[in-house]
Order: structure tokens, then C-alpha cells, then sequence
């Protein structure tokens, strides 16, 4: 009997299904940020999956059944560590994650673990509520903390995935000329940045104020995690004066009262900076993040 077009499409279709090159590798990201740099060094052999979106607070989020099944399927788990997901991640992970994601193995990878880690505490007390007990964790801000992870990144995937060693060398190569070329043409226009007096809501651009060298002159936060009350609003008037502050920084899920209201009594800008790419963001995203954060700086340095 003849075969059908559609049952000849349908052979067709199901072998490029069970080929073993297309997106074989599940990487299970915490924050965008992460997702978009596995699509970045990971290509097509790899599909990258956000348990956040840009809108959410990586520190705050809830482990819903829908990632605990995400988190199941897992090859790699990429998150950014130093206790950003330490209210979520460990009850994910024990909900079935596959042995080979655990903590110490090749398929569990935090950011943290692998770059300069800044503001980590001397004195550890979790008893006042700070969030950053292991240190700042929101690493993903300076790109030179990037170029580092695409590096461990792609060293992970060639050990899970040795077949496709080739195809991870060169796209790891290819990204970090591409991401060095980037970073040179960032240094050159954050030059003239450099001691801007911002103040921030939460500490979350704190690797971004120190790769750019910014002046971060205080938090509208008490201390991490804490919100800002009245009397600790109204000690930062004198403050923004004194220190002339340029920009008061929060990110799109800060809440914006505390920033508004600063900025009314002292004509101060409030600015939303983004803090991350879009959940589902294609390769190149990361680049697009910091021309964007870099350009709405610029406009702050330049005055209204
Ligand atoms: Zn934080």
C-alpha cells in the first residue's frame, strides 16, 4: 500500500521528535537571569526553564506543585545561591529532584559559589530578619560575574552532556568574544558614572554600583528585607541633600510608595531600573539588559 503524505510527515516528524540532538538537556533556572544565560552557552541543546518571572521577588516566592514538576525533570538546576531561594529551593529540591541536581554534584550550580561574593556579613544574625545572611546574592548585575558563570556553565553541560563537548566550546567561545566586545563598549560609556550618588530601595544593584562604581549612599529598606518606616524615611531627607543624590533606584516589584514619596519631598528622580530579562527571553537578552540599565544612567547623569 502507498503511504500517505501525512503518515510520511508523520515518520518524518517523529524521527527529528527522538533525535538526540535537539534540547535534550532541561535546565531548571531559579531567576531569569539564569535561564537566558543556559539559552545563551546552552543553544538548542538545552531548553531553560524560569521559576520566576522579572515582576516577582527571587527572595519571596512560593514552591507551587507546577515547578516541583519542573523541578523533577531537571539536568541541571541554576539558581543564584547565598540564600536568594533559601525560603524555596531546598523544599523544591525535596520534592523529588533527580539525584544528579543535588547539592555537590555537576547539575546543581549557584552563581554564588563561583564569583566574588560582596557584603558578606562579619557578624551573622538572622534574629533581625536580614535577607542576606550569605552575602549579597543578587550576583547576575555585573557582567564580569556573567562571563565567569558562562564559563562553569558550559564546563557543567560538557559533563553532563559529552556528546555535544564540541557544540558547547564553540558557543561558549562565540559568546564570551561577543559578551567581551559588549563589556568593552559598557566600560567606555559607565566611565563618566563613576561616584553618581544614588540611593536604592532594596540592595538589589549593589554588584551593578560596584562594577560601575556608583555611590551607594543608603537603602529606603531599615536593612535587607525590612521596609522602610516612617522615621527611617524621613532621616534620608536630610540625606538626599546633603550627599546630593542623583537617583533613588528601586526594581519593577519593589514597591514604589517609599521611592515616590522620597522623591516628592525632595525632587529627587525615581527610577525603576530593570533587574532582570523576561522569563521566556531569547539569546541576547543579558546584553539588552545592561544597554538599557546603562542608558537610563546616562539620561540620570545628564540631568533633566
Ligand atoms: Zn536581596
Amino acid at each position: 500500500m502507498k503511504k500517505s503524505l501525512g503518515v510520511v510527515l508523520a515518520v518524518a516528524w517523529g524521527m527529528t521528535l527522538s533525535s538526540p540532538a535537539a534540547a535534550d538537556l532541561r535546565v531548571f533556572a531559579c531567576e531569569p537571569e539564569w535561564a537566558a544565560l543556559a539559552r545563551d552557552v546552552g543553544g538548542e541543546k538545552i531548553k531553560a526553564f524560569s521559576a520566576t518571572h522579572k515582576m516577582q521577588d527571587p527572595h519571596h516566592i512560593r514552591a507551587r506543585p507546577s515547578l516541583i514538576a519542573q523541578i523533577r525533570r531537571a539536568d541541571l538546576v541554576f539558581c543564584s545561591g547565598a540564600d536568594l531561594e533559601v525560603g524555596w529551593l531546598p523544599l523544591l529540591m525535596q520534592r523529588g529532584a533527580r539525584s544528579g541536581v543535588q547539592p555537590t554534584t555537576t547539575g546543581y550550580l549557584m552563581a554564588a559559589d563561583h564569583v566574588p561574593v560582596l557584603e558578606k556579613p562579619t557578624v551573622l544574625d538572622r534574629s533581625l530578619g536580614d535577607l542576606h545572611p550569605g552575602g549579597n546574592p543578587h550576583v547576575h548585575l555585573d557582567p564580569r560575574n556573567l562571563a565567569i558563570l558562562a564559563n562553569e556553565l558550559s564546563r557543567r553541560l560538557i559533563q553532563i552532556d559529552p556528546p555535544n563537548t564540541d557544540y558547547y566550546r564553540k558557543r561558549l567561545e562565540v559568546f564570551q568574544r561577543e559578551w567581551q566586545s559588549a563589556m568593552d563598549s559598557w566600560q567606555s560609556r559607565v566611565t563618566k558614572l563613576a561616584g553618581l550618588p544614588v540611593i536604592v530601595h532594596h540592595k538589589s544593584y549593589t554588584y551593578l554600583i560596584n562594577w560601575i562604581g556608583l555611590k551607594e549612599v543608603t537603602t529606603l529598606e531599615v536593612k535587607p528585607g525590612i521596609p522602610p518606616t516612617a522615621s527611617h524615611l524621613s532621616g534620608l531627607l536630610q540625606t538626599a541633600r546633603s550627599e546630593k543624590v542623583k537617583a533613588i533606584l528601586r526594581t519593577p516589584y519593589d514597591p514604589a510608595d517609599a521611592s515616590r514619596w522620597l522623591s516628592s519631598k525632595t525632587g529627587v528622580v525615581a527610577l525603576t531600573l530593570p533587574y532582570t530579562v523576561d522569563k521566556n527571553a531569547p539569546p541576547g537578552a543579558l546584553a539588552n539588559l545592561f544597554d538599557r540599565t546603562i542608558t537610563l544612567l546616562e539620561q540620570v547623569h545628564a540631568g533633566p
